[in-house]
């Protein structure tokens, strides 16, 4: 069965698509089959990944939720070999709307990567910063959700709302959905206040923390513009290094707890 793993956090800015690209070129490095899925209308995976955001007539996210093409039609392959993309386009914005009204809106995009059985053996999805019906979507597509969290004041404040949304969940669409772990991001160890936040959520949710922190770094906020995941575009960088690390943290992870 294949991992399919949402990252997800309602509140903006916090380090989701970095990380969504990121883990994913990380996992393809490691030679793990990964597809990237771009549920964001910002559509910042698919550029960062050197996808262009192509209007309507493009094959992409959008026209795969409103059942239009196929989910193996819009894949486009990308730099890395092991790593291929589900896009997005700019006009997904209409799917939070017109998915509304149709039937089975929470379920289109796990109906649409089911279809893909094993082809992919690790699903990233990237979410926009809402809890709308896109990243309902992906936690209904996923098995397990990546959180992750800004080393800042209010960091914890929208977590638990977050939490109740993936519980509700878990209770009606998708009863197999677990929290994979919480991941801090841009880290900054001359910083005091990022410090207490680190502790504050190690304190707060234990082990779903991972041991592997992301600290801030230039090469990571830069490679998008390049369109180059961080491993293509300064592999000896800390923010490189340590995105292959949680790789490894999370394939770790995953042999632990083997799927059925
Ligand atoms: P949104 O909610 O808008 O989708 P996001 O949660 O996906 O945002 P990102 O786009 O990944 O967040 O990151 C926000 C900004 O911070 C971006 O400009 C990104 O390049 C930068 N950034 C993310 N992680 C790091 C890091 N570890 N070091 C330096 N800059 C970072
Ligand atoms: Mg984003």
């Amino acid at each position: 069965m294949p991992r399919v793993l949402a990252i997800a956090n309602q509140k903006g800015g916090v380090g989701k698509t970095t990380t969504a690209i990121n883990l994913a070129a990380s996992l393809a490095v490691l030679e793990k089959k990964t597809l990237l899925v771009d549920m964001d209308p910002q559509a910042n995976a698919t550029s960062g990944v050197g996808g262009t955001p192509g209007g309507e007539a493009e094959r992409n996210i959008y026209r795969v939720l409103m059942e239009e093409v196929t989910a193996v039609e819009a894949i486009r392959k990308t730099a890395l070999p092991y790593l291929h993309l589900l896009p997005a386009s700019y006009d997904l914005i209409g799917a939070e709307i017109e998915l509304v009204s149709m039937e089975r809106r929470e379920r289109r995009l796990a109906e649409a990567l089911a279809a893909l059985g094993e082809e992919y053996p690790v699903i990233i999805i990237d979410s926009p910063p809402s809890l709308g019906l896109l990243t309902v979507n992906a936690l209904c597509a996923a098995n397990s959700v990546i959180v992750p969290l800004q080393c800042e004041y209010y960091a914890l404040e929208g977590i638990s709302s977050l939490f109740r949304t993936i519980e509700q969940i878990r209770n009606g669409m998708n009863r197999d959905l677990t929290i994979e772990g919480v991941v801090l991001t841009m880290f900054d160890p001359r910083n005091n206040l990022a410090h207490q936040v680190a502790e504050e959520a190690r304190n707060a949710l234990k082990t779903q923390v991972f041991q592997t922190v992301i600290p801030r770094n230039v090469r990571l906020s830069e490679a998008p513009s390049y369109g180059r995941p961080i491993v293509l575009h300064a592999v000896a960088s800390r923010g490189a290094q340590s995105y292959l690390e949680l790789a490894r943290e999370v394939v770790s992870r995953w042999n632990e707890k083997p799927t059925q």
